[in-house]
């Protein structure tokens, strides 16, 4: 290139930061990918809408291999299946490729199969540090006719957590001691260290008289609310993107790096199963997100 035809110096580093930027923006995105964050589905559809997003740019080769459960090999074979070419990026794709690329995310990524649920018991679990307690306070606060169940807990309160408002705060001894006595309709324990239970008898007592119930729980207790209840509603919350809920975990400073490292790893396990629940709720305004869990308890 000759002198005249090269870019200024302040151009140049202009773009040099756009692309290191774009570059970052594709990295997330493939995070989002592989924690399951994000639906594949989502990512075509935004690349779609705008083919210079990072899902645009994406190529689709590092959007197969960031699926889970997707190597190399089997990256070729698909491509090959579906006629696309190794160097396309996602939103270069034909309407063909578009949407032979969709049936097959479809077929192997089902996304949420909301069936006719009692709207009345609703359950809202989601990754460690997603905001689930946020949104249930959110709901406390400006929803009095939804009754919030109160956990019991052999953990010991946090600053500012009053025993009966944010938890029963028991022994174990005492936690046992309900179990036997079947006061609690479900219980887990939670990262590995503490016991957490819904008592039975307020929500037993709520919902006969017709009052909305949200259980704000751990994915366990989810599960276990199901099998015992299979008309409750599960909601899964999500975050807007993995690396926002690190963010989440590590700003919140409340647990040591063992422990975060620890919950980090039980979430990706929970991000794995959002596919059993039956709805899912992105947690990126707090008040939209509670907004969103009331309309479904209203439903
Ligand atoms: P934290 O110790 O931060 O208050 O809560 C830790 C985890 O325990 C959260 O994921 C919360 O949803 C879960 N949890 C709180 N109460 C219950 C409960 O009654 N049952 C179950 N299974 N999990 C709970």
């Amino acid at each position: 290139m000759s002198e005249a035809a090269r870019p200024p110096e302040v151009d140049r580093a202009a773009a040099s930061r756009k692309a290191v930027a774009a570059r970052r923006a594709r990295a997330g995105l493939k995070r989002d990918i592989a924690t399951r964050v994000v639906d594949p589905q989502e990512v075509l559809r935004r690349a779609i809408a705008d083919a210079s997003s990072p899902a645009g740019t994406l190529r689709v080769t590092e959007f197969l291999t960031a699926l889970p459960a997707i190597g190399k090999g089997k990256r070729d074979r698909i491509l090959q299946e579906l006629q696309i070419s190794p160097v396309k990026r996602l939103g270069g794709l034909g309407a063909r490729q578009r949407a032979e690329l969709t049936t097959w995310l479809d077929s192997r990524f089902p996304g949420p199969q909301p069936q006719r649920r009692r709207g009345g018991l609703v359950v809202l679990a989601g990754p460690t540090a997603v905001g689930k307690g946020t949104v249930a306070t959110h709901i406390r606060t400006h929803h009095p006719e939804v009754m919030l169940s109160i956990s019991a807990t052999t953990r010991a309160p946090r600053p500012g957590e009053e025993d009966g408002r944010h938890y029963y705060f028991v022994d174990d001894s005492e936690f046992d001691r309900m179990i036997a006595d079947g006061e609690l309709l479900e219980w887990a324990t939670v990262h590995g260290t503490h016991r957490y239970g819904t008592p039975r008898g307020p929500i037993d007592r709520a919902i006969s008289e017709g009052r909305p119930v949200l259980l704000e729980i751990d994915m366990q207790g989810a599960f276990q609310v199901r099998a015992s209840e299979p008309r409750a509603t599960l909601v899964f919350l999500l975050p807007p993107s993995w690396d926002e809920l690190v963010n989440r975990l590590v700003g919140r400073g409340t647990e040591d790096d063992e422990e975060r490292a620890r919950r980090l790893r039980t979430a990706r396990a929970e991000l794995a199963a959002k596919g059993e629940f039956d709805h899912h709720i992105v947690n990126d305004n707090v008040e939209q997100a509670a907004q969103q869990v009331v309309d479904l308890m209203q439903a």
